[in-house]
């Protein structure tokens, strides 16, 4: 797998878990290809497996609305989910399924090397924070390794709970300014080193 497209071409066809039998199309994920953010979903839904595009429903309504609210556009960024295939009934991505289709995730981050990663709800948090709840770091942006991961609620999530949405739309405030904080830190190295000789001074103190 080379390029974004091989991605998706061998994801329409996996047979890898169990999610492959019920499938009516799967959902590769879609943007551009050199975006510096990338939305994680959870898994397609009703109408994403009918399109074979993600959060093309009332979630991914929600999603544009929200990206609409700070000036970005569905086509600047990328979005996918940690399974490309939806769930029976929209049940929870089962562990085994995670894994069986986390090389194709993996891929889609390496070849696109986004800045910042928008984790959408528990299941896309969880391959970058083990053993956390949502309810703990929403909100909070967490560098883990050299990308800098954003946690929120699902929008799903405010579909059903009225006071979820605002704490949403508020955490959402951020991600522009998230994007402009990682884009300077790549352009500058220095601060690295600096922080790393004081780290070194220390070991004198
Ligand atoms: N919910 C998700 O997690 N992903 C989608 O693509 C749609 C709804
Ligand atoms: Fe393959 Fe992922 Fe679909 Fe499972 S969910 S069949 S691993 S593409």
């Amino acid at each position: 797998m080379n390029n974004l497209a091989e991605v998706a071409s061998r994801v329409s066809v996996c047979t890898d878990c169990i999610l492959s039998k019920q499938r009516t199309l799967a959902v590769p994920g879609e943007g551009a290809g050199n975006a510096s953010v990338m939305f994680i979903g959870e898994g397609p839904g009703f109408h994403e497996d009918r399109q074979g595009r993600p959060f093309v429903g009332p979630a991914g309504k929600f999603l544009s609305e929200l990206l609409d609210s700070v000036g970005m556009k569905r086509e600047d960024v990328f979005i996918t989910n940690v399974v490309k295939c939806r769930p029976p009934g929209n049940r929870d991505p089962l562990p085994g399924e995670i894994q069986a289709c986390k090389k194709y995730l993996d891929k889609q981050l390496e070849l696109i090397k986004p800045k910042v990663v928008v984790t959408l709800g528990r299941h896309s948090m969880g391959r970058y924070m083990p053993g956390q709840t949502i309810t703990k770091v929403h909100g909070k942006p967490k560098r883990v390794d050299d990308v800098m991961v954003y946690p929120l609620y699902h929008p799903a999530a405010a579909l059903h709970n009225v006071s979820l949405k605002s704490v949403i739309e508020e955490d959402f405030k951020a991600v522009p300014g998230l994007l402009k904080e990682a884009a300077k830190e790549t352009a500058k190295p220095a601060a690295k080193t600096e922080e790393q000789s004081s780290k070194q001074l220390n070991l004198f103190s």
